[in-house]
């Protein structure tokens, strides 16, 4: 029987071990250099007040993907979530992303319905419009500049070290200027949260006769033959940075039990302008946990140092492109060797785009 090894333990590596085991009936070794699975939607129950932490920072599943929500359905059920974030302007709690709402939270009535008008005559109910593109109109120049100061430009400036301009436009397009009442952060079809927390569905789904899991061990300390390597990891780390380093982004997490029932008044506030944090989460939000106390994690960007703290974003660039290109060049070299997910691709996936790349995966190469 073919044996495949899963280098990594998160979201990609979970959902194509076990494509394999169920369709191919393969043996697969599943091995992860942390001491626990689910990489970094990884979760855990604190046990003296019971609120599940997200360890990583906030992960909320949005997905319009019917077959990737139904595949991860059959490994949890869910606690339906909206989520609907805050940003402080101003010293106001502020609805993001910028929308109509958000308006009225930062204006006086009649200004806020004057822009508002404005907005739904150009662009019309329901668009979205990246805040760099609506930076480009002379008649929006006061609402546009608006909302990069107080929104867009420090916050960029803590979480990337550039401004918004300044970093590959698909990041702040993640958040566009909604033309809409709608508060909520995500409109995709699917959205919420496991209701078992992450880590129980990904354990759920490595959970196979054919599957089996090592926790804190290293690819480089493997000294055993696979038929196939998927590699969830960095290229460059794989290949000891012969070519060079691939820039991450990473944050650290101060994450605090605070002796009050709610700490903040949604599960994210965003603090664009002020400290040097991006936000804080509150954790009991995501599946409505009820306890006196209540756990925070505040979250500060930093640049990414190997053996030091953790991968958590791709930095698309030039340079950086080109040479996850050389190293990718040199991976097509090997045969059966490949580098999926959101580090092996270098790509900024959400968890449903992981997901359904693991799926195109397994169709276009393995099946
Ligand atoms: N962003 C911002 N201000 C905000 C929220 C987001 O400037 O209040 C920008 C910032 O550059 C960020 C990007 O939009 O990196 C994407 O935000 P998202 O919330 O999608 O980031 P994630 O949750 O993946 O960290």
């Amino acid at each position: 029987m073919a044996r495949s090894l899963v280098v990594g333990a998160g979201i990609s590596g979970a959902v194509l071990a076990n494509l394999i085991a169920n369709n191919l009936n393969e043996n697969v070794l599943v091995i992860d250099k942390r001491n626990h699975i689910a990489g970094n939607i990884y979760d855990y129950k604190d046990q003296k007040t019971h609120i599940t932490v997200h360890k990583y920072g906030p992960h909320i599943f949005h997905t319009n993907n019917k077959k990737v929500f139904d595949f991860l359905s059959e490994y949890t059920k869910w606690h339906y979530f909206f989520l609907k974030p805050k940003a402080i302007m101003e010293g106001n709690f502020a609805s993001i992303p910028f929308n109509l709402t958000t308006l009225y939270d930062v204006f006086s009535d009649p200004m806020a319905q004057k822009i508002e008008e404005n907005l739904i005559n150009t662009f019309g109910y329901g668009k979205k419009v990246p805040i760099l593109r609506l930076r480009e109109y002379k008649e929006f120049e006061f609402i546009a500049d608006y909302i990069y100061e107080h929104m867009f430009k420090n916050y960029t400036i803590k979480q990337w070290g550039l401004l918004p301009e300044d970093i590959d436009s698909s990041v702040t397009e993640r958040v566009p200027v909604y033309i809409s009442h709608d508060n909520r952060y995500f409109q995709d079809k699917y959205q919420g949260i496991p209701l078992d927390g992450y880590s129980q569905m990904i354990k759920n789904m490595l959970s196979h006769k054919n599957i089996e899991v090592r926790l804190g061990v290293e690819y480089k300390n493997l000294n055993e033959n696979f038929d196939r390597i998927f590699y969830c990891g960095s290229i460059d780390e794989f290949f000891d940075y012969k070519f060079g380093y691939l820039e991450y982004r990473s944050l650290n997490f101060d994450i605090r039990t605070i002796n009050k029932e709610y700490y903040q008044p949604s599960a994210i506030v965003n603090y664009p302008n002020n400290y040097d944090f991006t936000r804080i989460t509150e954790h009991k939000y995501f599946l409505d946990e009820k306890s006196e106390k209540t756990i925070i994690s505040v979250e500060y960007p930093a640049a990414f140092e190997p053996d030091k703290n953790e991968r958590f974003y791709p930095i698309s660039n030039q340079k950086n492109n080109a040479l996850y290109e050389k190293y990718l060049n040199e991976a097509k070299k090997a045969k059966n060797l490949y580098f999926i997910g959101r580090l092996g691709a270098y790509k900024y996936y959400n968890m449903d785009l992981a997901v359904e790349k693991i799926f195109e995966f397994f169709e276009k190469e393995l099946k």
